[in-house]
């Protein structure tokens, strides 16, 4: 038999409950300040969106560079002993372009010097690949006035570089509690000395999912460059269809195969949880 009072009861939480959305956006997406304002304006249109994964700046048009490979190029010339200072210079001008584009009255110098000294010690290629997600995440939290999270110190691995699901998940739920929002770089976390580990590339995603599932999300917004998953690959067919809905498990297996839309790490925390995806296009 149907209970019908618990199931109105548990209609009304549902609608009263405040709904939690986190979004997720890829480089594409924060690549300059023009797509830093529409990504503004998809995070203010819903006060639903309360918790922010931003990626490194990505491709700015055909042939640019990424600035997690400027970073890694980078550091691997400081490797070497060469002299890095003109690179650093580069990698910040493509900061400072979007900070001017977006007016904020924000200064990464001291950031800068730092990450310059840290690389000249060879602080490893992991750190110096996650200052992509560190850097924009501060200027993410500025632009949006929301709390800014380092994930390094929410994110966990072991000594060993294995991620810590259960010690996250405690650690990142009880920071973000009382939070109505922030933003929590992707990409990296740290291992219990402190020093830093990324997951492998494209693995802002799995911050994402991790998030979402530490704040019990009611959606995971995944915002990157395609409109969704398709039936195959584009630059093979011309226009093909859209699949609008997917499992957990057929997800896995496309992202596993090599379709590039979501890591495949990033569907297990969801899958657990019961979280939809939703995967969106910044520019549609
Ligand atoms: N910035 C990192 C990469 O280029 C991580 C990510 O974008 O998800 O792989």
């Amino acid at each position: 038999m149907i209970n019908y009072s618990a199931l109105l009861d548990y209609v009304m939480w549902r609608n009263t409950k405040k709904m939690i959305k986190v979004v997720k956006f890829g480089g594409s997406s924060l690549a300059s300040a023009a797509q830093f304002k529409k990504v503004g304006a998809i995070i203010r249109k819903e006060e639903t969106r309360r918790y922010v994964v931003p990626s490194a700046p990505g491709k700015r048009f055909d042939g640019d560079i990424k600035v997690t490979d400027m970073l890694y190029e980078c550091y691997r010339a400081a490797e070497k002993g060469e002299k890095i200072a003109g690179k650093i210079k580069k990698i910040q001008a493509r900061y400072q372009e979007i900070i001017d584009g977006l007016g904020l009255d924000l200064k990464l110098d001291e950031q800068f010097a730092e990450i310059e000294k840290n690389f000249i010690a060879q602080a490893g290629s992991d750190y110096a690949a996650s200052r992509g997600e560190f850097l924009n995440g501060i200027v993410m939290a500025n632009y949006l006035g929301y709390t800014y999270i380092d994930s390094a110190e929410v994110i966990c691995f072991d000594e060993n570089g294995n991620f810590l699901a259960d010690k996250t998940d405690e650690v990142l739920s009880e920071r973000l509690k009382d939070l109505d929002n922030a933003v929590v770089p992707g990409f990296y976390g740290a291992k219990p000395d402190g020093s830093v580990k990324t997951f492998s590339r494209g693995g802002s995603d799995i911050t994402g999912s991790i998030v979402a599932k530490a704040v019990h999300a009611d959606i995971y917004e995944n915002w990157t460059d395609v409109s969704g998953f398709l039936v195959t690959d584009p630059r093979i067919v011309k226009d093909p269809e859209v699949i609008s809905t997917i499992t957990y498990r057929e997800l896995r297996e496309l992202s596993y195969m090599g379709a590039t839309v979501l890591h495949e790490d990033s569907i297990f925390p969801l899958r657990q949880e019961g979280i939809p995806i939703h995967v969106l296009n910044t520019n549609a």
